[in-house]
């Protein structure tokens, strides 16, 4: 009956006054209606008694109504959130397309223009000046294999196509080799460590490197010059790791949407990038049963955390 959107309003068979009260339900059932569908009922149980008088019914008719409301207000709240987050993916498409094809012309635009000018016959140019020109097509084609290798990343991510292999990792130690090789490429970069040792935890080395190597380059293109602090620590058997710059921070309302994919901070075109490499992180440290999460102080800088299963049996 309820299922058709009538009031179900049931007294017991038998009514004995001193009988075990437990077996004489008063029974009011309410139809919750939501949009134009019957999704549950309210149901009122009074044990022995004593029966339902009319006001009872209509304040029971009143809280199912109020009931119904608050649901359909609740789900009609979640289906904007996802059609707002479905839109933003659209837009966020969109600009991607734009944007791919600036990143992918651009150094496919340097390494032909270079190229060409080298193999000119009828220009002779120095060591020096063709050792110029070579080092910037080198640069630029490592440029175009990162831009494609993110987008396959990205790509293999988002399908879980990704394999992970997993073996005891040290995360002190890997950063460390992170942070050498990063080096070799900026030998100015201001490092500073200030570790305890960590115990294991079960991770795939390729991958967390990756995730590290993203950070230190979003720091090197975003606040170019800037010290970083790396620090780690054990809690709760997880391991912490903090990963701060000292740039100019990101403004609030950008922040929840930093590890989306294809998200870039409004206003950043003229730094290179695809808005993939938070993504590709976030994916690679919740495959590892992590969390990653960033804060940021306008003028003071940005600090991304990682917190990691630690696993001292290992
Ligand atoms: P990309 O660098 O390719 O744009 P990411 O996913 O790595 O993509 O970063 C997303 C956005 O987050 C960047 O466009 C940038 O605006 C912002 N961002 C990331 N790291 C930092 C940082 N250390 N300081 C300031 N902004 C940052």
């Amino acid at each position: 009956m309820i299922r058709s959107g009538r009031t179900v309003i049931r007294e017991p068979r038998s009514k004995m006054r001193y009988g075990n009260r437990m077996t004489q339900p008063y029974l009011i059932g309410m139809p919750l209606r939501i949009g134009s569908k019957i999704r549950g009922a309210l149901l009122f149980v009074r044990f022995g008694g004593p029966e339902y008088t009319d006001d009872h019914i209509h304040i029971a008719s009143l809280q199912a109504f109020w009931s119904s409301a608050l649901i359909e207000r609740k789900e009609l709240r979640e289906a904007r959130a996802e059609l707002d987050s479905v839109q933003r993916q659209m837009r966020l498409q969109d600009d991607f397309v734009s944007t791919i094809s600036h990143e992918l012309r651009t150094p496919l635009g340097f390494i032909k223009g270079y190229s060409t000018s080298l193999l000119r016959q009828d220009t002779t140019r120095d060591d020096e000046t063709q050792r110029e020109f070579l080092t910037i097509i080198d640069e630029e084609a490592d440029r175009l294999t990162k831009l494609i290798e993110d987008m396959l990343e990205s790509a293999r991510l988002q399908s879980r196509a990704l394999q992970f292999k997993f073996s005891p990792l040290r995360l002190d130690a890997l950063i460390r080799d992170v942070a050498t090789r990063v080096n070799t490429h900026h030998p100015n970069l201001n490092i500073e460590f200030l570790t305890e040792p960590l115990p294991p935890v079960l991770g795939d080395g390729v991958r967390i490197s990756q995730v590290f190597e993203n950070l230190f380059s979003n720091a090197v293109k975003y606040a170019p010059g800037s010290k970083i602090t790396i620090r780690t620590k054990t809690q709760d058997n997880k391991v912490l790791i903090s990963f701060a710059d000292e740039g100019d921070g990101i403004p609030e309302d950008f922040l929840p949407f930093l590890f989306e994919r294809f998200y870039r901070v409004p206003g950043e075109r003229t730094v290179t990038g695809t808005g993939l490499g938070l993504y590709i992180c976030k994916q690679i440290v919740m495959a590892h049963h992590g969390k990653i999460w960033v804060e940021s102080m306008l003028d003071k800088g940005t600090t991304f955390f990682i917190e990691l299963p630690a696993n001292p049996t290992l």
